[in-house]
């Protein structure tokens, strides 16, 4: 008889949507970063998870010597992460207060990281092959950074859990069971395999922008990275920032559209130092 299974299942459907239902995680900054976003998941929950696989790449990395090798490179990467972080109050009250961590992994790859709850992790290929300045690495980190702020990772699960729940919906209708626990295992799974959308990828732009400029370093450098990135990545894996968005253009040219919201805290923040 389905009809249990049905009511079970629809009542869990819908306690998904009254319990987390549409919130935003951010407030808006000049840049405006508070669209509203579907989450199911606590950020509790997912910041376990998170902190857990960040521990995991920590020691996989400790016991092949590929961890934080290159002393000055962390440190200069650690600074420039140190202003940023208290910034990070424009968007959201609580963040200065994260647990923060910040660390480099010896490798050729382009890429960087910043996954939820503020676990940072820099791959030293991006620094050294792409001649980064103090100012690029910041609009990286920010950028990175912004993807936690505005919790994108938890938003992406929470759409693969609604995706599952509304399927088991229909499941239940022609009395296929399904339980909870596999919906959230398939969330979880989302969190892995972590593809931002251009929606995201364009909130991390502005956010990151405006972080980078409150913490005084030069937003202008936005354009010349992205036309670092775009040179080098040619032929091979883009970098996390280049995966899915082809226009790199329509970026550079929202980064410059933003420059002179963001250029007047850059001058301030640096008035301050
Ligand atoms: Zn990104």
């Amino acid at each position: 008889m389905p009809t249990l299974r049905y009511i079970r299942v629809l009542a869990f459907f819908l306690s998904l949507l009254t319990l987390g239902g549409c919130q935003t995680t951010t407030s808006g900054g000049v840049v405006g970063g508070e669209r509203k976003q579907l989450l199911l998941v606590s950020s509790q929950e997912l910041d376990q998870v998170a902190a857990q696989s960040y521990a995991k790449m920590q020691a996989d990395a400790r016991s092949k010597g590929t961890l934080n090798k290159d002393g000055a490179m962390l440190a200069r990467v650690r600074a420039i992460a140190a202003r940023l972080e208290p910034q990070t109050k424009t968007f959201r009250a609580e963040a200065p207060g994260w647990k923060w961590e910040v660390n480099v992994i010896a490798s050729d790859e382009l890429n960087a990281f910043c996954m939820p709850g503020g676990k940072i992790m820099v791959y030293s290929g991006l620094i050294e092959r792409l001649h980064l300045s103090d100012d690029e690495i910041a609009i990286v980190l920010g950028h990175e950074i912004a993807h936690a702020l505005r919790e994108h990772s938890r938003e992406q699960v929470s759409q693969a859990i609604a995706a599952q729940a509304a399927i088991s919906v229909g499941s239940a209708l022609l009395g296929i069971s399904e339980d909870s626990a596999r919906i959230a295992t398939i969330g979880y799974g989302a969190l892995i395999a972590t593809r931002f959308s251009r929606t995201d990828e364009s909130e991390a732009d502005r956010i990151g922008l405006e972080l980078t400029a409150r913490a005084g370093y030069d937003p202008r450098a936005g354009a010349t990275l992205w036309q670092k990135m775009t040179n080098t990545s040619q032929g091979g894996r883009p970098p996390e920032f280049l995966s899915s968005h082809p226009a790199e253009a329509s970026r550079v040219k929202q980064i410059e559209a933003l420059l002179p919201t963001v250029v007047p805290l850059y001058d301030a923040a640096r008035r301050h130092n």
